[in-house]
């Protein structure tokens, strides 16, 4: 059963009818092994081809750079475990990660700590953007890799990765950037980022789940994670063609619409914000001070947690998140938000709207009207001010 009104993208986006098609195509028509030297196998290969090219044509990078993944958790795993043993010989035994990355790539960091190397973590303002000054303090010709995300999931707020890509060359580091949330929402040019290895995931963008890439660029000698013939050596294992040529196709989709795209959605979302604060006793705006994706926008509703909010909403047919889909469920607080310097009680309450190619006006002033019919008369008065 579909919600009337979805504002939940981050977490995942409807596949596009484009990417449908082209893996309908490659089940039925393109369905033989792209490694087979026979006719079929061939066809299969060209296909293969032709998807990274499209994937390449979003990043700014080349095919031969696209390393396909089963999504962005893979990709960043193999960035990370792939730069602390390729490095290790030559002396660099440690890993610097944002505090605010993704669940998925800190549970990665920690279990990599477990086995002996020094992970350390870097800090971020109260806006959520990292400090470049602690960036220069922990980069060192010990750093394996640099990892900071190009925005971040929960919050939208964009990272200063050309300094900080500057700041890790110049010690030394390899730098990764997960740019899952990013990528099909905002240009993306590998080249130009200063990025050595780059993490994307079809189903952010209107691509299917279960595939993504990671960008690795010519020179970089990365370990392989699951050694094997395809994908140059770099990543072993029969590729998921279908899921592929999915992402090839939600790629071409969102190259040809981005620009479009991305100043609708930054219209909507101001919408929302400047309604929600007119509306909104309290209300509080993560990272509203710093550069963040148009299409996000995370508050707080006074001193509300956002569990009861988020189910208020339902019940009136408009879905959103508390933050990481991956974390939703649980209550602990946002990590996100706690690095902000928001109280434990205060990261419970993040809650995240993120818009999507299909969101329109009408449904961002349903919200507004819902917001102010549901959810306004559950905020305590604020005191008057002295
Ligand atoms: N990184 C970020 C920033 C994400 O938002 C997500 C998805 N929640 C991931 C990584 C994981 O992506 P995937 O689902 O493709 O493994």
């Amino acid at each position: 059963m579909s919600p009337s009104i979805y504002l939940d993208h981050n977490a995942t986006t409807r596949p596009c009818p484009e990417a449908v098609r082209a893996m309908l195509e490659a089940l039925q028509v393109a369905w033989a092994n792209p490694s087979s030297t026979h006719g079929p196998g061939q066809q299969a290969r060209r296909l293969l081809a032709d998807s990274r090219a499209k994937v390449a044509a979003l990043l700014g990078c080349l095919s031969a750079e696209v390393v396909f993944t089963s999504g962005a958790t893979e990709a960043n795993l193999m960035a990370l475990r792939g730069a602390v043993v390729a490095r290790r010989p030559h002396g660099r035994r440690r890993l610097v990660v944002s505090a605010v990355e993704h669940p998925g790539l800190l549970a990665q960091a920690r279990q990599l700590a477990e086995e002996g190397v020094r992970v350390d973590l870097l800090r971020v303002d109260a806006q959520g953007r990292v400090d470049l000054g602690h960036a220069n303090a922990l980069l060192d010709d010990d750093v394996a890799l640099l990892s900071v995300m190009a925005a971040n999931n929960e919050t939208g707020v964009r990272m200063p990765i050309e300094a900080l890509a500057e700041m890790a060359h110049a010690a030394g580091a390899w730098l990764h950037v997960d740019a899952t949330q990013q990528a099909g929402k905002l240009p993306i040019d590998v080249a130009a980022l200063g990025a050595d290895l780059l993490s994307v995931s079809a189903h952010k963008l209107h691509g299917p789940k279960g595939v993504g890439a990671l960008v690795v660029r010519k020179g970089v000698g990365l370990a392989p994670l699951m050694p094997g013939r395809q994908e140059r050596a770099r990543r072993g294992g029969t590729e998921n063609l279908p899921g592929i040529a999915g992402f090839g196709a939600a790629c071409e989709r969102a190259l040809a619409t981005l620009a479009n795209d991305a100043q609708r959605l930054a219209a909507l979302r101001d919408r929302l914000e400047a309604g929600l604060r007119a509306a909104v006793p309290g209300l509080r705006v993560h990272g509203e001070l710093a550069t963040r994706l148009p299409h996000v926008l995370s508050v707080r509703f006074g001193d509300l947690a956002a569990e009861p909010v988020l189910a208020r909403l339902e019940r009136e047919g408009i879905v959103a998140s508390s933050g990481a889909a991956c974390s939703a469920g649980g209550t602990q607080p946002s990590h996100v938000l706690l690095a902000m310097g928001e109280s434990p009680a205060q990261a419970l309450g993040g809650v995240r709207f993120s818009l999507g190619r299909d969101t329109t006006e009408a449904e961002i002033d349903a919200v507004l009207d819902a917001v102010g019919r549901v959810i306004v008369p559950l905020i305590e008065p604020q005191p008057l001010a002295a």
